[in-house]
């Protein structure tokens, strides 16, 4: 057995290792060819959220290979850094971001270790998505006592307005013709469709939400500015007393007496806060809706969220209950989009005359 032990453990030994010594030359080569000449030149782009890959792969079309690093569900302000991460940045050939600090936890550390210089600020392929965009609720002053989530250069929820999307689209085309100028044409071609998309849609959305002009409601996080901005709605409080504080109940009974008083009849929350935020609602008389910030990489992209969340406004906000309120195309938008999230049925007891805005 010593005998044949010896000849088992000695004899095939070299002839593995210069199998394996072969094979892991075979493996580094097709991998150099594969870096050194991709089958399909195509742009590689990563994104941090869905709404801005869903605007790349829109104007990028086959000419780009896109990927974003949140899935849209995640506090963009506190996202853990994967090894993937790293992997996907390394590769990436476009890298970008929503911009105005809202990523400032993680992306600055990730670009620093990810050794790809094309993608970090000064690259050709760094993408800073809010360049351009007009910010709101700039701090006079940062303090600690502004709370976690500081953000010194504005709010940076500016996805949830069609007119400064329109600026993210100018700069995302405008990235892409940069490091590809050989498919300058479809670049152009596709972001003037898309304009164009965004201007349509826009319309039907201020029809949607015109009767509600001036109406009231609160917010979980300081999130919706934009959204209120582009269409003429009033926040008058957030169940956060300052950006990522949580409320004490000192806090709620204020909003909830602030919420009667300027006759709120809407609570908008994020999933993790819609305990919360039914709660605020039950206690003011008004309609909780429990609603992404962004498209989720599930999802059908950032027209068909806006889409949806127009709907989820005008549904308690707007005139009328039965036509875009409880009915069958709000349900499977909801279920369709991964998006709005089940408390938009859950919640929304139409059991009250909802014909008016203020
Ligand atoms: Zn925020």
């Amino acid at each position: 057995m010593a005998f044949l032990g010896r000849r088992v453990g000695q004899w095939p030994a070299p002839n593995i290792r210069s199998t394996l010594r072969t094979a892991s030359r075979i493996a580094a080569s097709i991998l150099s060819a594969a870096i050194a000449a991709p089958l399909v030149a195509q742009v590689n782009v990563v994104t941090t959220t869905p709404d801005l890959a869903d605007v790349v792969r829109t104007i990028g079309g086959d000419d780009v290979d896109v990927h974003t690093l949140t899935t849209g569900e995640e506090d963009l302000h506190l996202v853990t850094v994967r090894p993937s991460f790293l992997v996907q940045v390394h590769r990436a050939d476009v890298f970008v971001q929503l911009g105005f600090d809202a990523e400032h936890a993680w992306v600055p550390a990730l670009l620093q270790k990810a050794k790809n210089r094309a993608v970090r600020p000064g690259g050709a392929g760094f993408c800073d998505a809010s360049v351009g965009v007009t910010p709101l609720q700039v701090p006079a002053s940062v303090t600690r006592d502004a709370g976690p989530d500081l953000h010194p250069r504005g709010n940076p929820h500016y996805n949830l307005d069609p007119r400064r999307m329109k600026t993210v689209a100018r700069n995302v085309r405008d990235c892409l013709v940069r490091v590809d100028e050989a498919h300058r044409a479809g670049y152009f071609e596709r972001h003037a469709a898309f304009e164009e998309a965004i201007d349509r849609h826009h319309a039907t959305w201020k029809k949607l939400l015109e009767p509600c002009r001036g109406s009231a409601f609160i917010e979980n996080h300081r999130t919706w500015i934009y959204f209120a901005d582009a269409f003429d709605l009033r926040i008058v409080g957030s169940l956060e007393p300052r950006p990522g504080l949580p409320p004490s109940a000192k806090h709620l009974a204020d909003i909830i007496e602030l919420a009667k008083r300027e006759n709120v009849r809407l609570v908008v929350a994020r999933p993790r806060f819609a305990e919360l935020a039914r709660r605020v609602a039950k206690d003011c008389g008004a309609d909780a809706r429990i609603l992404q910030i962004g498209s989720l990489a599930s999802g059908r992209g950032w027209l068909a969220f806006m889409d949806d969340i127009v709907a989820q406004f005008a549904s308690v906000l707007g005139p009328g209950v039965s036509e875009a309120g409880d009915d069958g195309s709000r349900d499977r938008d909801v279920k369709g989009r991964g998006e709005g999230g089940r408390g938009a049925r859950g919640s929304g007891e139409p059991d009250r005359n909802r014909s008016r805005c203020p």
